[in-house]
């Protein structure tokens, strides 16, 4: 590919660098130090999608209300899932939950050190398991994320596009990793990814793999990774309903144990849609009907975006008056909830959104 010839990339290399600029996190052990499994797990399905610097302050309040994961397995759901709330990707929370039960259960509290074991637990998965297994328990194992497919792609200049080289860079990268401090190879890739090789302007003069770096010498590092094209994100339209009690309370509703924000709780919408809703149609999922309630519908939409869809919804208020809400509350899945006390429902970050925007307009 290239008329300049050079040593391929070493692992001791990256090593000594990570032994100078190793990034400090708060569930990272310091050398000399041993890995917490526990503190390991909980950082790793925290930061599945999702940044190192929104994750500090969750895993944090996690470890200080929870500090072992027998805590974690006698807390209730519905905690888990307050505490989670803005973290995104729900279902991570509730396999976080069960994963805990499984452990406390059925190994002692104490997580296994193999990486088939661990993928036989709730939420954890390939990559989960490896780093598991080489960050907290020091095991070889190779670990691949989004970090370690873009260094490996600018090392060997793979110019095949996400996600169908994710085979040859995975097995890139499992000829460089060693027996050798596993763990500390395995975060040293990602810091690097995280720090030097960043995804649009790599800082190559700082990289000990800069000589044998096969994209740096094309010129083309901040091409790679190649990307096979996104397919557009369809738009999803509902409508939700803030009812209000005259002591101020808002009705909320448990959204399904299955399926999109399980379990959470949300403002009662209709389903979501491809279609627009029209008003007549939209009301006959409202939790108390036109006759009893007088909707109007508030000015503007809240917007979210999920991985696979973007969502639009539309706010209709009204007030109800004691006796109604009394009957409202009483079915299964409804909850009133004072404003003060948002803060201890599981609400998702779209339905936050929802709340914010019905204070706001002013109803
Ligand atoms: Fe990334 Fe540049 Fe280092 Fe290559 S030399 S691995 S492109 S930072």
């Amino acid at each position: 590919m290239t008329t300049a010839q050079s040593s391929s990339p070493k692992a001791k290399d990256l090593l000594a660098w990570y032994d100078r600029h190793r990034r400090r996190l708060p569930w990272r052990a310091l050398p000399g130090q041993t890995p917490d499994p526990y503190a390991v797990w909980l950082s790793e399905i925290m930061l599945q999608q999702t940044t190192v610097t929104a994750v500090k302050p969750y895993f944090e309040r996690f470890l200080s209300r929870w500090p072992t994961v027998e805590a974690l397995a006698a807390a209730e759901l519905d905690d888990v899932l307050t505490e989670w709330a803005g973290l995104g990707y729900y279902a991570r929370a509730r396999n976080l939950h069960a994963c805990a039960k499984v452990v406390t259960d059925k190994h002692d509290g104490i997580f296994p050190s193999a990486e088939g074991a661990l993928l036989a637990l709730p939420g954890i998965g390939a990559y989960t398991a490896a780093a598991i297994t080489a960050i907290a328990f020091g095991h070889k194992a190779v670990v691949v994320d989004g970090n370690v497919e873009r260094v490996m792609a600018r090392l060997h200049a793979v110019e095949e596009p996400l996600p169908k080289a994710k085979l040859s860079l995975k097995a890139l990268a499992a000829d460089l990793t060693l027996d050798h401090r596993p763990g500390d190879y395995a975060q040293a890739v990602m810091d690097l990814g995280a720090t030097v090789c960043t995804p649009k302007s790599p800082s190559c003069v700082l990289c000990p793999w800069q000589k044998p770096c096969r994209a740096r010498r094309l010129g083309i590092a901040a091409e790679l990774p190649r990307k096979m094209p996104k397919k557009k994100k369809p738009t999803r339209r509902g409508v939700c309903f803030w009812l209000t009690r005259s002591d101020g309370a808002i009705l909320l509703r448990r959204r399904p144990e299955k399926g999109l924000l399980g379990g959470m709780m949300e403002i009662p919408s209709t389903p979501w849609r491809d279609d627009e809703w029209v008003a007549d149609e939209a009301n006959t999922h409202a939790p108390v009907t036109v006759a009893r309630a007088k909707w109007r519908s508030l000015d503007g939409l809240v917007t979210h975006t999920f991985t696979h869809f973007h969502l639009e919804l539309g706010v209709k208020a009204a007030p109800v008056t004691d006796k109604r809400a009394g009957a409202v509350g009483a079915e299964q899945d409804f909850v009133w909830a004072h404003l003060d006390a948002m803060g201890d429902q599981a609400l998702p970050s779209v339905m936050r959104k929802v709340v914010k925007h019905a204070l706001k307009v002013g109803y």
